[in-house]
């Protein structure tokens, strides 16, 4: 039985370890098959993609876009993309490049409220490639002593309905899907529940939409027979991860976690057809 999980970030993003640590934990953790998919850049998946057959597993290409439908985040996974299409990187190059202005404001609302916080301590948790996200502005509010954890930091303070909360340049969903498909990638909804809304979801789909994240680890049983309806009904393939940053329960889930094989066989058939 192949060991797959198709959602995994380093800290080319937000995650906390180096791509090479990420494929050795997995090689060590008896994973055949993985996607790194870090937000908005595949810098890391670009650097260990020849060390990742020397350690025997797979790894496919991979990326996780910050898009925006109806005013909400919404994460657009892509797959099999070809990694050199310009328009692809182009688009992935934009939002990353909204990102450090994007920090400052951030910062800048929380210093108005009188929460010291500042660009060089949030700058020293950037990413090796200083991609700059909201965790990284959670971490300095937990080190300084603002908040006791993350659910605290984006609850009252960087969350989307949060007085510090800043969006960054985000590509609308339909925009995103339209990119990865010229780039001959598969596009598919990230952990769908997180919308709150499935009839997002539906408009999400009309745009061409070619999959959902239905076995994502972190939700509920119910909540994977709920999406694997929909995906079913819509002809869409199916895919799972376990969105591993390397913190909280991340350690225990990845190497326990693996997606269903049949995952595996819709992305591949409909990369190729
Ligand atoms: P950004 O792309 O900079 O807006 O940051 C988005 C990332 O922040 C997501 O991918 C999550 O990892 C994290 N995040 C967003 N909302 C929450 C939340 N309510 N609690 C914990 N982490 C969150
Ligand atoms: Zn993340
Ligand atoms: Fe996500
Ligand atoms: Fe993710």
């Amino acid at each position: 039985m192949e060991k797959i999980d198709l959602h995994v970030h380093t800290n080319f993003s937000d995650g906390l370890y180096s791509p090479e640590e990420v494929l050795e934990l997995a090689a060590d953790r008896e994973y055949d098959v993985i996607a790194i998919t870090d937000h908005d850049n595949i810098d890391g998946f670009l650097q260990v993609k020849n060390y990742a057959a020397e350690l025997d597993l797979e790894l496919i290409p991979g990326v996780e876009i910050s898009t925006l439908e109806q005013g909400r985040d919404v994460h657009i996974l892509a797959y099999f993309f070809d990694w050199k299409n310009p328009e692809l990187l182009a688009l992935l190059k934009k939002i990353y490049d909204s990102r450090y202005g994007r920090a400052e404001q951030i910062i800048e609302k929380l210093n108005e409220e009188g929460i010291r916080i500042d660009i060089e301590q949030v700058k020293s948790y950037a990413g090796r490639n200083n991609y700059l996200g909201r965790p990284h502005i959670c971490r300095a509010l937990i080190e300084t002593g603002y908040c006791n954890n993350k659910y605290e930091a984006f609850d009252n303070y960087i969350g989307e309905n949060c007085f510090a909360y800043v969006p960054k340049f985000a590509p609308s969903s339909r925009e995103a899907i339209r990119v990865v498909k010229q780039a001959s990638g598969l596009a598919v909804l990230a952990h769908p529940y997180t919308l709150g809304d499935d009839s997002m979801i539906y408009d999400i789909i009309s745009y061409g939409l070619d999959g959902m994240e239905v076995f994502y680890a972190k939700c509920n049983d119910e909540t994977v027979i709920h999406y694997n309806e929909i995906a079913k009904m819509h002809n869409l393939i199916r895919t799972g991860g376990s969105d591993f940053h390397g913190d909280g329960f991340d350690m225990d889930i990845f190497g326990t976690y693996s997606a269903p094989e049949k995952v595996l066989k819709e992305l591949r058939r409909s990369r190729d057809e």
